[in-house]
């Protein structure tokens, strides 16, 4: 039989990887447990809602009547626990659907605060935190201001920074590519409810991103009135090609919908001369993968928790997003780490990660991404910014196998340049 183990394994690596898991394999049964509770949901709504092969059609033109497009917004509403949603392939990604989101919502002259600290960096033109670039939220006479985040969201600082005018809160659900927590719905719950009682027209809004089938609840479960995302994330469970989705109330979608078509056509139209089918099964898939993701996050961390690494989360700490970052400490480790999970992805294996400036970051950046969908980050990926502390941020992987895979690689590229004390 041919010996399709990795090549030149040592026997320290199997060793680790053998003892890590025994470390985190208890908590594996969480993960079964959160994926299962969410298979069934995804599986509920396309029975509540009798989803057929009918709806998997591709339309053209207006796409008047495109079943297809009508139904996925009603699956998804159904799973997220919200009235409506807006998912559609010509969102173009998480910034889009969030973007639609607040300057539909922010009218001149109304406020939105970010109560989670600086939002994700490609909001803040947007928004106008960075220049005053020409269409932003500022630009066009709203105001926007933030709380710094200090790992929990805190109600009563943030009614005292509230007035009337403000429209918007924004929280982000992952902790993105900083060392901060990232929020379980739960927690969004108790914050809505006080934030509620005092200005209840107020809207609250959830950058969702990273988080998707993470947990059991979603935050619309829990009293946030608008979430939005990235469907080659979570939701897309490594299969829709594209796209983004906004979950809500009515009628906050629905003006959502009107600042992304024309106020007027709102959902009305639109179509896709593609299958739906993708979609569908993508959201089918999420839970396992996700699951599947967290389940490699978790053994990274142990791994190199063993080898004297600090991770982010720790390999057995609560979990609400599915990014890990491991601070490595040195350049050299970070380029070594990359190296080593482009060298197992499916795609672009042969290619070398280096770092490059990137627009919106005020250092070089390098990103390793081999995936079947372009910058799918619901599929094996890390990245990372060029300057200390040196974290190397890691997530996706659409099974666990592939995660493993791709640890196997990145220890060996960082035992080839002598960075791993097998001593500890
Ligand atoms: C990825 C991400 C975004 C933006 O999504 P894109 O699809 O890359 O535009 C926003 N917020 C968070 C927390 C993210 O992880």
């Amino acid at each position: 039989m041919k010996n399709n183990e990795p090549h030149g394994m040592s026997v320290w690596i199997k060793e680790r990887i053998k003892s890590a898991e025994d470390h985190i394999r208890g908590a594996f049964e969480r993960v079964e447990e959160i994926s299962e509770y969410n298979q069934n949901k995804v599986l509920e709504a396309f029975k509540q809602n009798e989803l057929s092969a009918r709806h998997f059609s591709q339309t053209t033109g207006y796409g008047y009547d495109d079943i297809g497009r009508d139904m996925l917004d009603r699956v998804f509403a159904c799973v997220f626990g919200a009235e409506d949603a807006l998912v559609r392939p010509h969102i173009v990604s998480g910034t889009h659907a969030l973007s639609l989101c607040i300057h539909a919502l922010v009218e001149p002259g109304k406020g939105m605060i970010s109560v989670t600290g600086k939002p994700y960096d490609t909001l803040e033109e947007s928004i106008g935190i960075r220049g005053q670039k020409r269409g932003s939220l500022v630009s066009k006479g709203s105001y926007y201001s933030q709380i710094e985040f200090n790992g929990t969201l805190d109600a009563a600082r943030t009614l005292e920074s509230m007035n009337e005018s403000t429209r918007l809160l924004y929280i982000q659900r992952s902790r993105g590519y900083s060392e901060r927590r990232g929020l379980s719905p739960v927690e969004m719950q108790a914050f809505a409810e006080r934030i509620k009682d005092v200005y209840p027209n107020a809207v609250i809004l959830v950058d969702n991103c990273y988080g998707e089938f993470v947990n059991i609840e979603e935050p619309t479960d829990c009293g946030i009135d608008i979430i939005a995302g990235s469907l080659i994330k979570n939701p897309g469970g490594g299969i829709a090609p594209t796209g983004g989705y906004i979950c809500g109330r009515e009628d906050l979608v629905e003006l959502c919908a009107e600042r992304f078509t024309s106020p007027g056509i709102g959902k009305e139209t639109g179509s896709y001369a593609a299958s739906y089918e993708p979609f569908f099964k993508g959201l089918f898939f999420a839970p396992h993968v996700v699951g599947q993701s967290l389940k490699g996050a978790m053994l990274f961390a142990s791994v190199f928790n063993s080898l004297g690494y600090d991770s982010f989360p720790k390999p057995l700490e609560e979990r609400n997003d599915i990014i890990q970052s491991i601070a490595l400490g040195k350049e050299a480790h970070v380029l070594a780490f990359c190296r080593g999970i482009q060298s197992a992805s499916p795609v672009d294996s042969h290619v070398t990660p280096v770092p490059w400036s990137m627009p919106g970051y005020d250092s070089d950046v390098i990103m390793a991404a081999g995936t079947f969908i372009q910058g799918a980050s619901i599929e094996l990926s890390a990245d990372a910014p060029i300057k200390p502390p040196y974290n190397v941020y890691f997530q996706g992987g659409l099974t666990y196998a592939h995660c493993k895979a791709g640890l196997i690689k990145v220890l060996q590229e960082m035992e080839k340049e002598d960075m791993i004390n097998t001593s500890v």
